[in-house]
Order: structure tokens, then C-alpha cells, then sequence
């Protein structure tokens, strides 16, 4: 605690998060003009990787700092949230020093961040005792969060989805893990019953249109109880905001009420097995051709690691159909298949076009099983190119729109895993005696939780945030805040899970506890919807670079 009362914790917590801002914002003109407003922005990538490191820390401090403002401003002040801000912005602006220590040319020594007072609050914000003592606190809660959302509608669906997640996914997500079962029907179909498939829809093509927020803290805690079926909405969610998006109103009302009752599953093609990031470079072609006098597209080529496109219905697939136009030369279909529940399927067509498809063995992220895909002559007809006459060519566009979604969600989807990961090691640090006291009372352990959960408060406040401006203006950062919360939480849920795995010791190791599915699931999430390096140099600093020159 610095000083004698919250006041003095959340004031000095709002200094160290401004200071750390503007730390950052020297840092990004500096870069900026080294990289000619970030044209050059592969002459520098490390650098440029750093900002966008630092400059999304920033944004975290400031994020649970304002939380921390809005309880105290509401009258009903959350003492935790406060020392968790304080914790956290010292952490941001320490790092900042640092920066600026190991490479002036970028981070340009900050007179702010070198002040006497300031370096005295640094030094409060990361004190063993204060860190320990958040690590009480969230102990004694066994992990457990009160966030205040502001909003009643997603504070009741949160309470519900808490109460589905531990009736109906709990019980089965350790044994979907290990035996790398799929999904049941069962869930898939509670799930549509409850319309959760239709969460972007409109309502006026028979959707729930939940709005980002709901959306967000669904996903958490479904997550928390399983990151697959945290995950079951996302491939919706991508084809939904791409058919608002780009559909025609014919699309939006062929296929929009059937994606939110749950009849037709969702899987998204965009990914080549040479073809990753550089999705300018996509090789799966589509070409016109007709089946039984049906004019439409033959598409031919690889995809790979599809997820769930064995159960989908339809696949959202990216396909070239200009040969020489780069993102320009890329068209999005809606590709219809049957469904199918194994690790491998064949699906023929009359005409003699097939899909073929394999299941890539992964060690997390079971239960919908990721595809490799090989279309022959696979028949699409011509009212599936989104968008229509219009659609084509315009495919990378509405792709990225989509994946604008995916990302915030999955800061959601992160949030859910570390949440469910610090909670586990709450419960298990509070029973698990060694050396006759309970491990949560060595100081070590109390640290640890402490910076644990302080973190994961961070990932989901910058994901909350990212979801009101994405409400507000869907391209209000031009993607930049959904980037940044899916690239923060995620890392937290990385390092979370194997810090809960380690208090668990060697039972952490062991098929059988769920940490070591957190750890497992944890780990594709840098890696899916763009990866962290391509989300940090493409996204996040490409933007604040080009805004800094
Ligand atoms: C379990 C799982 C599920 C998935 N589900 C889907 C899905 O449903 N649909 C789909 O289409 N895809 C899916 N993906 C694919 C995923 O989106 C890709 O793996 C991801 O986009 C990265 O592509 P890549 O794996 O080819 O990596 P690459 O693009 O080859 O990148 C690998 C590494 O190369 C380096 N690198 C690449 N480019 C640069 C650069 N310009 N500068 C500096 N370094 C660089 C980075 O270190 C990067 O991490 C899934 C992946 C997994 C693992």
C-alpha cells in the first residue's frame, strides 16, 4: 500500500500507468522515424516487435487502473483491483526503464519515468509484501473474481454461463481431452438451444446479437471449463461477421438463421500447408466450372489445419481467383459438405469432385480436431462467393473482418483458460501440505499468486476495454484492440497454466489433473488467428508506427 488510504493506491497507480503511457509514446516516434513512419518496419522488427509489446502493457496498466477509478468513482471501491493496478503499472513502467536502459535509440530515457517519487512508487507497486498480499487475497477467495461489468445483461449471461459450464461442460472436458474424443452432439446441441451460435447475428435473421461484451464473458466461462468449448462459437462468429459484413442480403438470409440455431457448424479455410501468415500468397484456386448445367466454381488445392471441419456443415474457404493479384486476387466461399465424426473423411460429389481430409494429431485443443484438406474439383455453386459479383476478389477483406472478431474473442477464450488455471492452483495450494503447513502460506506461493492473478485481471480488462470500442466502432483501432487483447491474454494464459502446473508439483504432470490440459490448450492460443509475432509486427506496431511518424 503506498501512503495511508486507496486514494493514494489507485493515485499512484493512474501516475505510474500515465507515465509508462508516455514512456511509450517517445519510444513510438522514435521508432517511428527510424523506420520511416514504419514503411521500414522489417529493417527493425525487433524494435518494432518490443513497442508492440510494450505499448499493449500500457494499455493493460491504463485499462485496470480506469477499472480501478470506475468502482471508486461508483462508491463501491475494489480494494484488490486497486493493488492490482498499482502492481501492474510498476511492472509496465519498471520494464520501460529498462527499456530504455538496454537501447536508448528506441526507448528514449523518459525524465518522467526517472523522477525521484515516480521510482519510489515503482518500488511500492513492486514490493514482495505488496505483491504477497494480493496473493493472499486472492487465496483466501480461492481464486475467484467479482469483476463489475456495468452492464445487466452481461452480468446475467456471464451467471448463466457459469452455471451451464459446470453442469454440462466440466464433467466432461478431461476425458474429451485425454481420449481426444469429439465434442458430443449433446453439448452442441444445449449449445444451439440456447442460441449461442447466433451471438453475432442480428436479431433480424434470427440471432441473439448479444453484442461484444456478452460475447466475451460467454466465451470466459465457457473456457474456463474447457477452451473447446470456449471455442465452439468462434468459427461462427468469423463467417457471421464476414456475411454482415460483405453477404448479400439473399446470403445473410440463406445463411445467417441456419449458423445461429446451430443446424449448419462452421469451419474456416484460410490456412495452406504452405501457406501461413503470408495469406497474400493462398495457391487453392478456384475456377468457374458447372455440375449438372449448374454454373459456379471448381475449387482445387490444400488446406490445412481446419478446425472442426470434419463436424462443419459448410466451410468458409478462402480461394485464389485471380492468379497474378495478390490479397486482390482472393475470393471467399461458403463450401457445403456433410458431416462427419472420425479422423478421416472422403466426401464425392456426382460430378467426381471430392474433399479429403486428415486430422492432425495435436497434444491440446482436442475435441474439435484441426484438418489437413485436399479439395479435387470440389463444386461450389455461384450464389456461395460472398459477397456475389461484388465478393470477388474481395475475399482477404472480409476474411480480416472476421478474424477482427475471432481475436477478441479469444482474448475472451484466453482469459477463461487463466483463470480457470489460477483457481486451480488456489484450490490446490490451500490443500496440499509440505512441511507441515499448507504451501498457499509460504510467501513464495503467495507471491506467485499474487503476480498471477494481477496478470490475468490485466488480459481481461484489455479485453473488456477492446470489446466496448469494438461496440462503439467496429473500426475505431482498425483492428489494433482486438490484436492487442487476443496477443496479451494469451501470453498470460501460457504463463499462468505452467506456473499453476508447477504449484502442483509432479501431480501437475499428470494426464489425469486439468492443469495439465490448461497447459496443453494454453499453448495454441499465440499461435491461432494470426501468430504472435505477425499480430506484433503486422498489426499492432505496423499501426502505432505509421500513427507516430
Ligand atoms: C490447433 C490449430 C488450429 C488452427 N485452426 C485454424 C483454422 O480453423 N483455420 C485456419 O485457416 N487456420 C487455422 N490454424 C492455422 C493458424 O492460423 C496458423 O498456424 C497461423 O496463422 C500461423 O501460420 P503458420 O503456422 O503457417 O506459421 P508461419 O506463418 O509459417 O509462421 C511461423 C513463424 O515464422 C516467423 N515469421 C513468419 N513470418 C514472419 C515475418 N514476416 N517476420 C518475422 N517472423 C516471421 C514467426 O516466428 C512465426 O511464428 C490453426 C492452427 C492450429 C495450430
Amino acid at each position: 500500500m503506498v501512503g495511508k488510504t486507496a486514494r493514494d493506491t489507485l493515485a499512484a497507480a493512474r501516475r505510474l500507468a500515465d507515465a509508462a503511457t508516455g514512456a511509450v509514446e517517445r519510444a513510438i516516434e522514435a521508432v517511428a522515424k527510424l523506420t520511416d513512419g514504419g514503411k521500414a518496419i522489417d529493417d527493425q522488427q525487433v524494435r518494432a516487435e518490443r513497442i508492440a509489446q510494450r505499448a499493449t502493457e500500457a494499455r493493460a496498466a491504463r485499462e485496470l487502473v480506469a477499472y480501478g477509478e470506475r468502482r471508486a468513482s461508483a462508491g463501491r471501491p475494489d480494494e484488490l483491483a486497486q493493488a492490482q493496478a498499482l502492481a501492474y503499472a510498476a511492472e509496465v513502467a519498471h520494464a520501460l526503464r529498462g527499456e530504455a536502459e538496454a537501447d536508448p535509440a528506441a526507448f528514449p530515457p523518459d525524465p518522467a519515468l526517472d523522477e525521484a517519487e515516480l521510482r519510489d512508487l515503482v518500488r511500492a507497486g513492486l514490493a514482495e509484501a505488496h505483491v504477497r498480499s494480493i496473493g493472499e487475497r486472492v487465496l483466501a477467495a480461492r481464486g475467484a473474481h467479482g469483476t463489475e461489468l456495468d452492464d445487466p445483461v452481461a452480468t446475467l449471461t456471464r451467471d448463466s454461463a457459469r452455471d451451464f459450464a459446470k453442469t454440462e461442460v466440466v464433467p466432461i472436458a478431461q476425458e474429451m481431452h485425454r481420449q481426444d474424443h469429439l465434442v458430443p452432439e449433446a453439448l452442441i446441441q444445449k449449445m444451439a438451444g440456447l442460441g449461442l451460435f447466433g451471438s453475432s447475428v442480428p436479431e433480424s435473421h434470427g440471432g441473439t446479437e448479444m453484442g461484444y461484451l456478452t460475447m466475451v464473458v460467454l466465451t470466459e466461462e465457457l473456457a474456463a471449463a474447457s477452451l473447446v468449448a470456449g471455442s465452439l462459437i468462434t468459427r461462427s462468429e468469423i463467417l457471421t461477421r464476414a456475411l454482415v459484413q460483405g453477404g448479400t442480403e439473399e446470403q445473410r438470409q440463406l445463411w445467417l438463421p441456419r449458423i445461429a440455431s446451430g443446424e449448419l457448424i462452421v469451419g474456416i479455410c484460410v490456412t495452406e500447408p504452405d501457406v501461413g501468415s503470408d495469406v497474400a500468397s493462398v495457391q487453392c484456386r478456384a475456377t468457374r466450372g458447372d455440375l449438372d448445367g449448374r454454373e459456379g466454381w471448381l475449387i482445387d488445392g490444400a488446406k490445412a489445419w481446419s478446425t472442426f471441419a470434419g463436424r462443419a456443415n459448410i466451410l468458409a474457404l478462402l480461394a485464389r481467383t485471380d492468379a497474378g493479384a495478390g490479397v486482390r486476387g482472393l475470393s471467399l466461399f461458403i463450401v457445403e459438405k456433410d458431416p462427419f465424426d472420425g479422423h478421416h473423411f472422403q466426401q464425392s460429389q456426382p460430378g467426381g469432385g471430392s474433399i479429403t481430409g486428415t486430422a492432425n494429431p495435436t497434444p491440446g485443443y482436442r475435441g474439435m480436431h484441426s484438418f489437413t484438406l485436399a479439395f479435387d474439383r470440389y463444386f461450389v455453386p455461384a450464389e456461395n462467393l460472398v459477397g456475389g459479383g461484388e465478393g470477388l476478389n474481395r475475399g482477404f477483406y472480409l476474411q480480416m473482418g472476421g478474424f477482427a472478431a475471432g481475436r477478441l474473442q479469444t482474448g475472451g477464450r484466453a482469459t477463461g483458460v487463466g483463470q480457470a488455471s489460477l483457481e486451480k492452483a488456489c484450490a490446490y495450494a490451500l490443500d496440499r501440505r509440505q512441511f507441515d503447513r499448507p504451501i498457499a502460506e509460504y510467501q513464495l506461493t503467495q507471491h506467485k499468486i499474487g503476480r498471477m492473478a494481477t496478470h490475468v485481471a490485466a488480459g481481461r480488462h484489455l479485453t473488456y476495454a477492446a470489446a466496448r470500442e469494438m461496440a462503439e466502432d467496429e473500426s475505431a483501432s482498425g483492428g489494433m484492440a482486438p490484436a492487442m487483447c487476443k496477443l496479451f491474454a494469451s501470453d498470460v494464459a501460457v504463463w499462468v497454466s505452467q506456473e499453476a502446473q508447477l504449484i502442483h508439483g509432479g501431480w501437475g504432470y499428470s494426464e489425469e489433473d486439468p492443469v495439465a490440459r490448461y497447459v496443453v490448450d494454453a499453448l495454441v492460443l499465440p499461435i491461432f488467428e494470426g501468430v504472435k509475432p505477425i499480430l506484433e509486427l503486422k498489426i499492432i506496431a505496423r499501426q502505432l508506427l505509421a500513427g507516430g511518424a
